[in-house]
């Protein structure tokens, strides 16, 4: 695109007739200075906004005098006096009022032969890579061109050619045929590279010609003519307009300097001049020097994440949309400046570059995960704990809720920039330990519920074992049996609502409720022998036969008398007792324990030891009776 209506802001110089500064890019060596001077002259970021013109021709054919004129440039100008060489090597500046980097070379065919002439030869290659038009300047009788180069370039370049002290009496278009037909004469002749051998000199170059009046002779023509071919610089809708846009070199102005250093490079040391692998190296290095840029105010953006992150284990809630953005900000920056170059070169460095930000922000993902899985750990326990605390809780239901909210968490804080990264295995250990915390959770909570069962059967069993046995009536056992199985009923209600908390599995209730069976039968079977152990056993039989026998029917004590019949009162309150009652119940045995068997809470052997024993203790009340009996007979 033509540069010269661009929105580029003007300095001083622009404005009045100050000198515009310039520079000699190259003389022995090549000038360092030029991305200093684009800024001087305001095309640093003029992007592709900007174009570029050389001028070539014999030394003192007024080629300074013409730029100066055509772009408001200071080129030195042959001082008329001294007729020396001014121009050495290749200077450049900016044109006046347009976006246009004007190269002044240094003139060809003034130089002895040897070294300065591969110098000039050096200057024209270098000038015809980097410049979108040139203008041959010469003199009516001129007609001369370079030896040639291995040139690969790609777009053309246009030959403004410049005939000097047109009189007119030969007409601009005969002298252009001559001059045609010598160049494509001189371009037969040369030797071409590999390839190329029938390449056309109009592949490589459009031609327009043009006359310029006598400049000391006829001044005020010459401006006028000057000025009108300004227009074919500055004005796009000339029909002669120079910088047609197939023309432009496409370098970036921001990479313009590095471009021009490594095509005088080349030129210097000999080599092929390959634009495009040249333009493809300018792209290397730039979108290098860009993303290291973009990269940098990335990092800087980075810090005040770490800390929290890696070192304080804290969580940052959005943690995803800022890295998203913090991205996207890097990334744009290097669009902006990167996607101007080499197409290739630059999806590749933009590819090279996400990953090297995505590097940076997974430390930080990976940390965030890392904090957000304790988290979730830590709120599981503590929600659950809190759960288990509320009355009438359901196990299950408070399980469940508990994990949705610490998933909810883990999951919330987690958006994933546009990444491969994935958190599935954080997310599957994640869960594997909430399972685990609920396992345990469940089977302490399980504990408890059957250690307060336990209790629940025991009291319950408890004290009518102990009231049906003090004072035994004949269906004593079968009101015991009756309170077992009553207790197993109540404890079965309340398993029933343990599992309905827990989510038992029937298999598990069904092995609950025989264990609950079993227990209470166990914790029924130690009352029994505990209210039937040896002494106790004795001590009721004693008062179960004294109550009978010392005692009338109005239970006060007996006093014996001679006519009382105390052998058949003995007998009969003996008879009361009975330490073999088979009250015959049914019971099913299961494999882990012989029920039946357990029926049997005095064997024969312990009834005729107990039997043996009483019968001395009764025998003791019997002779005593006998004895009061004669003792107040007696009296
Ligand atoms: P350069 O070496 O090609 O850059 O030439 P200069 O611009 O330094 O000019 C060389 C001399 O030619 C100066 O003395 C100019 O005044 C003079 N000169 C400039 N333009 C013209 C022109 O159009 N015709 C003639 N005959 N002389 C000119
Ligand atoms: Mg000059």
């Amino acid at each position: 695109p033509p540069a010269s209506k661009g929105s580029i802001s003007t300095t001083s110089w622009e404005k009045d007739t100050q000198p515009i500064p310039r520079l000699q890019i190259v003389d022995e060596h090549q000038n360092q200075d030029l991305p200093a001077y684009l800024e001087k002259w305001n095309l640093g970021d003029a992007g592709f906004k900007y174009n570029v013109v050389a001028v070539f021709g014999s030394q003192s054919t007024g080629k300074s005098t013409l730029l100066n004129g055509l772009f408001g440039t200071s080129f030195d100008v042959m001082d008329e006096n001294q007729r020396s060489q001014t121009t050495k090597g290749i200077w450049m500046s900016r044109g006046r009022g347009m976006h246009v980097l004007v190269m002044d070379v240094e003139g060809t065919d003034g130089r002895e032969r040897g070294e300065d002439q591969d110098f000039e030869r050096k200057s024209a290659l270098f000038s015809m890579a980097t410049s979108e038009v040139i203008i041959l300047n010469l003199w009516e009788h001129q007609v001369g061109l370079y030896q040639g180069a291995n040139m690969g370039f790609k777009e053309k370049t246009l030959l403004l050619i410049v005939i000097r002290d047109h009189v007119g009496s030969t007409p601009l278009a005969n002298l252009a045929r001559t001059l045609q037909a010598d160049l494509e004469k001189i371009w037969a002749g040369l030797s071409k590279p590999e390839g190329l051998e029938n390449c056309k000199i109009h592949d490589y170059f459009d031609f327009m010609y043009t006359g310029l009046p006598h400049k000391v002779l006829l001044p005020e023509k010459f401006n006028e003519e000057v000025a009108n071919l300004r227009c074919r610089f500055n004005d796009p809708a000339h029909p002669d307009f120079v910088f047609k846009p197939e023309y432009h070199k496409r370098i970036p102005a921001d990479g313009y300097h590095i471009y021009a250093s490594n095509i005088w490079d080349k030129v210097l040391t000999n080599k092929d001049l390959d634009l495009p692998t040249q333009q493809e190296l300018l792209a290397q290095y730039r979108c290098d020097e860009i993303s290291n840029v973009a990269f940098e105010i990335f990092s800087k953006k980075l810090i005040p994440f770490r800390q929290p992150i890696l070192e304080k284990a804290q969580i940052i809630e959005d943690l995803g949309e800022q890295m998203l953005s913090i991205r996207k900000e890097a990334v744009d920056s290097f669009d902006k400046n990167a996607s101007r170059y080499h197409q290739g070169v630059y999806e590749k460095k933009r590819l090279e570059m996400i990953t090297k930000l995505n590097i940076q922000l997974n430390v930080l993902f990976v940390g965030q995960l890392k904090n957000l899985h304790k988290k979730a750990i830590l709120t599981f326990d503590e929600n659950l704990k809190a759960e288990l605390k509320k009355p009438n809780y359901n196990f299950a239901v408070a399980v469940e809720s508990c994990l949705k909210d610490s998933q909810e968490l883990f999951l919330n804080a987690l958006i994933l920039p546009d990444t491969d990264w994935s958190y599935v295995n954080e997310l599957n250990t994640l869960e594997e330990e909430f399972s685990q915390a609920s396992t345990k959770a469940r089977t302490d909570e399980f504990k408890k519920m059957t250690k307060s069962l336990a209790k629940q059967v025991e009291n319950e069993l408890s004290e009518p074992v102990t009231l049906a046995l003090n004072d035994p009536k004949p269906d004593a056992w079968h009101k015991i049996i009756q309170t077992y199985t009553n207790t197993v009923e109540n404890g079965q209600t309340t398993l029933d609502k343990i599992a309905k908390s827990f989510n038992s599995s029937s298999k598990e209730l069904k092995e609950s409720i025989s264990d609950l069976r079993l227990q209470a039968w166990l914790v029924l079977r130690k009352k029994i022998d505990e209210e039937l152990a040896d002494t106790m056993l004795l001590l009721k039989l004693r008062s179960r036969f004294e109550e009978k026998f010392r005692y009338d029917d109005h239970g006060l004590p007996r006093v014996w008398k001679p006519e009382d019949d105390i052998d058949s009162h003995f007998k009969r309150a003996k008879e009361d007792i009975n330490l073999n009652d088979d009250e015959g119940f049914e019971i099913e045995s299961t494999e882990d324990f012989d029920f039946k068997q357990s029926l049997i809470v005095l064997s024969e052997a312990k009834q005729i030891d107990i039997s043996n024993r009483f019968k001395r203790e009764s025998d003791a009340f019997y002779l005593e009776a006998k004895r009061s009996v004669v003792s107040t007979t007696a009296k």
